[in-house]
């Protein structure tokens, strides 16, 4: 991604976020006493279904994806063991989650890397081009969650995959349309 462009999204962004504005799904807590024989993935699943309405399409596309529970989640980043709360594998149709960070949001931002690597080469060229487009008007729904991605890890406001992510996960079906025709079996 150019610096200079991912510069530019960031003041146009950061800068139009109305007062009153709220993200539609915000960030759900962590359960630091969560344990992977208390928690019932299937039950978090249906919680996202059902919290983001999701088209029974993407439901049964999504059926299939294993979610295994792994407490003290780790994953080997730039040669370290990293904790995270959660590690999708796409091409083996898998999530890994840590109980304490099981909640629909999670998956819902999980979720979407594995749809995303559904996409074609051609979608995902013009949802980027959307994207960085919007950065041009300053939509403020969008600047919500990019002050939101910010917050958490700022490399992630130019990584495209973790833009899609968080979208879907944070603005769910109130993104704007102009976006929507990118997640085909959400919404
Ligand atoms: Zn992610």
């Amino acid at each position: 991604m150019c610096k200079w462009l991912t510069n530019l999204f960031k003041k146009k962004l950061m800068g139009a976020i109305p007062p009153a504005l709220v993200l539609p799904h915000p960030e759900e807590p962590g359960n630091p006493q969560a344990t992977a024989a208390a928690v019932n993935i299937i039950a978090v699943r249906q919680a996202w279904y059902d919290g983001w309405r999701v088209s029974l399409n993407g439901r049964g596309l999504f059926n299939p994806v294993t979610l295994n529970l792994v407490e003290n989640l780790a994953i080997v980043y730039n040669g370290a063991l990293v904790k995270v709360p959660a590690a999708t594998y796409a091409e083996l149709l898998r999530i890994d989650i840590d109980p304490k960070w099981a909640n629909p949001g999670v998956l819902a931002h999980e979720s979407q890397h594995i749809f995303y690597s559904w996409l074609t080469e051609d979608q995902r060229l013009k949802f980027a081009a959307e994207y960085f487009g919007m950065a041009e008007t300053g939509d403020a729904m969008l600047s919500l969650v990019v002050r939101h991605m910010a917050g958490r890890d700022p490399s992630w406001v130019s990584d495209i995959r973790e833009i899609y992510a968080d979208i879907y996960r944070y603005l769910g079906d109130k993104m704007p349309e102009s976006l929507k025709p990118f997640f085909p079996n959400m919404i």
